[in-house]
């Protein structure tokens, strides 16, 4: 077989936002090399991943000495979620561009003391749309929590069990993929079916990569149908740290960042503590009497995201992308991009021009596209 119709073999370990956008990413890059043969294997699938529990919103949350790279790939994950507002995709994939309100207030500091030209600007001010201070006034709105400063900016958030089912749904549709609902239990066991694998494997890399610097940060959020709440606050005061985010279909009320904790199950004083710090934010949700609770496990790592190429001792190509903490949704699209560029050193990208590179399609609609669904959006709503 010459070098031109070799097939190269491509095994992503895992199905989460981080394994789903790193797959779409490379057919996109591969769109024009047909001997690319791409394999999904994960132990789980929407609506059983860590993201499908997130709240989807686009902050870097739960990772410490935030670098360059990491405010790149937000960057870049930003942008596209932004074009996708603005696309069809906007609202079968669940995407919403949102107000978010941040405050912050420690140890009974007087609002009138804040100087804002002496505030640390986060180091996501410059990429989001809008970002701005709270004067005087606006602080004052919320001054049943005594915050003693905070910004608003322009954010996204995604509604990801269902952003997840569309990008599987594009994913299955294309004849070069291959979904395997599975376990591996080490990286050997695809020795000899793939020429690259990619480990998208979350929290799960502390064994199959035995990388002891990964750790869960448990997280349990109530998910509660709020309408009328419109924008996101996000406070971290004297009271206690909380969050209220709105997705497409629900409302997120949360949370805990518990390092080191396994425990997956409900913890009822985490559930009366989120209640209590989000009900003194918004009083109107104590009228809430339903309400989801969910807990997941935060992939925290040390030194933040492991986004790199091992070749290992029995000469397997690993490509390496774990660790994103708080953040997996706001880096997703960012990482997907890096890791493809990793493979492309590994495996020739794509050989020839097809005529539709040379159309004016935005960076967005080339990832990924929806897939013709029979159920029409108009038809399923409940207006
Ligand atoms: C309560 C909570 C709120 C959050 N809110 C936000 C937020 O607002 N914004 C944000 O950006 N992030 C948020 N996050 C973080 C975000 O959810 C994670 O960073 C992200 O989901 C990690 O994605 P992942 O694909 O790496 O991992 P996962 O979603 O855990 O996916 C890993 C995949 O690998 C598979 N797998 C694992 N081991 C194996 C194996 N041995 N064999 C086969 N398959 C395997 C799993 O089955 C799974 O499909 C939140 C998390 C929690 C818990």
């Amino acid at each position: 077989m010459s070098h031109l119709n070799k097939i190269h073999r491509v095994t992503i370990i895992g199905a989460g936002i981080i394994g789903l956008t790193t797959a779409c990413t490379l057919l996109k890059e591969y769109s024009t090399n047909d001997n690319l043969q791409l394999t999904i294997i994960s132990e789980t699938f929407t609506p059983d991943t860590t993201a499908d529990i997130s709240a989807g919103l686009w902050e870097i949350y739960g990772i410490e000495n935030i670098d360059e790279q990491t405010l790149r790939r937000a960057g870049y994950t930003y942008d596209i979620f932004l074009s996708e507002y603005f696309s069809t995709k906007a609202a079968r994939a669940g995407i919403m561009k949102i107000s978010a309100y941040i405050l912050h207030g420690y140890n009974n500091q007087n609002s009138d003391e804040i100087d804002h030209t002496t505030l640390v600007k986060p180091a996501q001010a410059e990429l989001v749309r809008h970002f701005r201070w709270l004067d005087k006034h606006e602080i004052n709105i919320f001054d049943h929590l005594k915050p003693t400063s905070g910004f608003v900016m322009s954010t996204i958030t995604v509604e990801v069990k269902k952003y997840l089912l569309e990008l599987q749904r594009f994913l299955s549709q294309n004849n070069r993929v291959k979904i395997i609902k599975k376990k591996i239990h080490s990286f050997n066991e695809l020795k000899n079916t793939a020429d690259v694998i990619i480990n998208c494997s979350g929290i799960a890399s502390k064994y199959l990569a035995d990388d002891e610097t990964v750790r869960p940060a448990r997280g349990q959020i109530i998910r509660v149908h709020a309408p009328w709440i419109k924008s996101v606050y996000v406070f971290d005061t004297d009271d206690g740290m909380g969050y209220i985010i709105p997705q497409a279909d629900s409302v997120v009320l949360g949370g805990t960042f518990q390092l080191n904790d396994w425990n997956t199950n409900i913890d009822e004083n985490d559930t009366q503590k989120i209640l209590r710090t989000c009900i003194k934010c918004l009083p109107a949700l104590e009228d809430i009497h339903k309400g989801k609770v969910q807990v997941g496990l935060r992939p925290y790592r040390d030194n933040g995201v492991r986004l790199e190429h091992e070749k290992t001792n029995d000469g397997i190509d690993i490509v390496h992308c774990y660790g994103h903490s708080g953040s997996g949704v706001t880096l997703s699209w960012g990482c997907a991009k890096d890791v493809v560029e990793i493979v492309k050193t590994l495996i020739p990208a794509n050989s020839k021009q097809k005529n539709h590179e040379k159309n004016n399609i935005s960076e967005h609609e080339l990832l990924w596209r929806l897939v013709p669904n029979p159920e029409h959006i108009l038809l399923t709503s409940k207006i």
